[in-house]
């Protein structure tokens, strides 16, 4: 049985998870990511045919009669909401039963596709559902966080090719996510104003390091960006909840992402990267001094004992030539 278990110093948790079976794997090397890759394959778990190796539906969009779009839970997943949150003590440690719930989300039918080639209504549909889980996720029982991520290319860390994200929802709030919250809320009462909504200002007063904007959305690699190619796209609005983002705002948002998409491929060629939504915690969707966005961190290199060591990154490409090479690439052919 998997486990919460915290480290009694820094207060991190981790889970602790020995009984994961083996998970389905279609690659293992970037040279294979790279190659061409089959529209459909009989034996990926996530192509239409076999929707019986997936763990539950939760919710499809169907498009002429079949699926677009289809969100299953985990079925690899240390977490569980039928387990117990209340914490235990071991000794002088604290450990807890692993609550929580994990869910993929199946972007399209088609093995082969990536959100920098999807058409823009199909991205649109996609950010939807991501908005549509996050929203149901919350109201969830004793769930304190719905990260959103997604793993694309081996360096990145996923084992499937098929394109899908994940969501983890949580009982804990990691501390290193609740420390940002806590600076954001600090900067709030010093300024009385989003610390993100300052930083969003101010790139776009010094417009160096812009990848790309519309009316409703602020790309770019920001002033400390820790990675070569980081690239960050937040609402211009204050808005501290992605699914509380209106309606209307979901198309300008597939045009900021799949812009900063493409333009990376068309760039780097194909990157391995790691893309996250940050959103606020459940119950403070509507605070002044959060701000929701999605970083995208291409995996160029690896981190290595220094980053480990020190928690100070290394970034060998300034985010200002990151930006324009970026900036260069958009609207670029693949
Ligand atoms: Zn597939
Ligand atoms: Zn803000």
């Amino acid at each position: 049985m998997s486990e919460f278990r915290q480290n009694l110093a820094t207060k991190e948790w981790v889970i602790i998870a020995p009984d994961r079976g083996a998970r389905p794997r279609d690659y293992a090397s970037e040279a294979e990511h790279n190659g061409d890759v089959p529209g459909h394959r009989e034996d990926c778990p996530f192509c239409p045919g076999n929707e019986e190796k997936t763990a539950e539906e939760l919710l499809h969009l169907e498009r002429d009669g079949s699926w677009l779009i289809r969100v299953v839970e985990n079925k690899f997943s240390a977490l569980s909401t039928e387990h117990s949150v209340a914490r235990r003590e071991y000794g002088r440690f604290l450990k807890s039963d692993s609550y929580g719930h994990a869910e993929v989300i199946i972007e399209s039918p088609r093995h082969c596709d990536t959100l920098a080639t999807l058409p823009p209504a199909h991205l649109e549909d996609v950010l939807r559902v991501y908005r549509m889980r996050i929203s149901e996720i919350s109201m969830m029982k004793n769930i304190a966080i719905v990260m959103l991520f997604r793993n694309y290319g081996p360096r990145a860390g996923t084992s499937l090719e098929h394109p899908h994200t994940q969501i983890i929802a949580s009982p804990i709030i990691p501390p290193h996510i609740r420390d940002p919250f806590q600076k954001a809320a600090l900067h709030y009462d010093s300024w009385g104003s989003c610390v993100y909504c300052d930083m969003v200002e101010e790139e776009i007063r010094q417009q160096e390091r812009m990848v790309y904007e519309n009316d409703a959305y602020a790309v770019f690699c920001p002033f400390a960006a820790r990675t070569p190619y980081e690239v960050r796209i937040y609402p211009k609005e204050h808005n501290a909840s992605y699914f509380w983002t209106p309606k209307e705002e979901m198309a300008p948002l597939a045009d900021a992402l799949g812009t900063a998409l493409r333009a990376m491929h068309a760039l780097l060629g194909n990157p391995s990267y790691n893309l996250l939504l940050r959103t606020s915690p459940v119950g403070d969707e509507d605070v002044r001094y959060l701000h929701w966005y999605m970083v995208i961190v291409p995996r160029m290199s690896t981190p290595a004992g220094f980053e480990m060591g020190s928690g100070i990154y290394i970034n060998s490409v300034a985010p200002e030539q990151s930006a324009e090479a970026l900036r260069g690439a958009v609207g670029r052919r693949q």
